[in-house]
């Protein structure tokens, strides 16, 4: 009987082939999304591991940052890089969802993730949403939340500006830019916790340094960030 099912489940993966979104090979029958020679290839920063580590110091004299994380280094050409391509621009909302798990669990074995109280992705503008049809960020946090255990608050932070580009402009400039993008539409709930924001590549920090400012205005709220991938500068 098995190796009838078997034989249905070669014959169902000519037809539609399961292919790895990192790498483009077949992926194997245990094998999900991501082939085992990309997942242990996913060049690691293990920043949550590391105080003062390089995406904390990016925020230093910015904002006040609690903890800071990535998952992966944004290298041209890296794995991290195709899969995020495939679930920003493919709308392959697994592959957000599964890297969110595999680095929850990481967060949460570390105790990164110990004293916070609630995730949140850093929204699209609802045009821009709409356009793409999800937030990328959502599906990562959904991820992140499911291996972690934490909640996930998706109501209380807004985009209410669109923001263009930010790689060539200088720090005043990119704050001046970002200032007043996004706003806190339930405070109440927010109030007294410890803010666990996503983002999927952190390059200049100036989306999460916008999204913690306004989070920060809150009565006692502590802000960390994480994300999927770092750019290295
Ligand atoms: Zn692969």
């Amino acid at each position: 009987m098995n190796y009838l099912y078997d034989l249905w489940d070669d014959f169902i993966s000519l037809l539609f082939p399961r292919l790895c979104y990192a790498c483009g090979n077949h992926l194997l029958r245990n094998e999900r999304l991501i082939c085992t020679h990309c997942y242990i290839s996913i060049p690691r920063t293990n920043y949550h591991l590391t105080a003062d580590n390089p995406v904390e110091q990016l925020f230093w004299g910015r904002c006040q940052i609690c903890k800071a994380s990535a998952f992966s280094f944004y290298n041209k050409g890296s794995r991290i890089r195709k899969l995020i391509h495939n679930l920003k621009y493919k709308g392959i909302r697994e592959v957000g969802y599964e890297l969110g798990r595999i680095y929850g669990q990481s967060l949460k074995n570390s105790g990164f993730t110990a004293d916070v109280d609630l995730i949140i992705p850093v929204p699209l503008h609802p045009s821009k949403q709409r356009k793409r049809g999800f937030n990328q960020s959502e599906y990562i946090s959904k991820g992140l939340a499911e291996t972690t255990g934490l909640q996930l608050e998706l109501k209380s932070l807004e985009r209410i500006a669109l923001s263009d580009t930010q790689t060539k402009r200088s720090r005043y400039e990119r704050w001046m830019n970002v200032e007043g993008i996004f706003a806190v539409t339930d405070s109440e709930k927010l109030k007294g916790k410890h803010i666990l924001l996503v983002d999927d590549v952190i390059t200049t920090g100036s989306t999460l340094e916008a999204c913690a400012g306004e989070l920060l205005k809150i009565e006692n709220v502590k802000v960390s960030v994480t994300a999927l991938a770092v750019a290295v500068q």
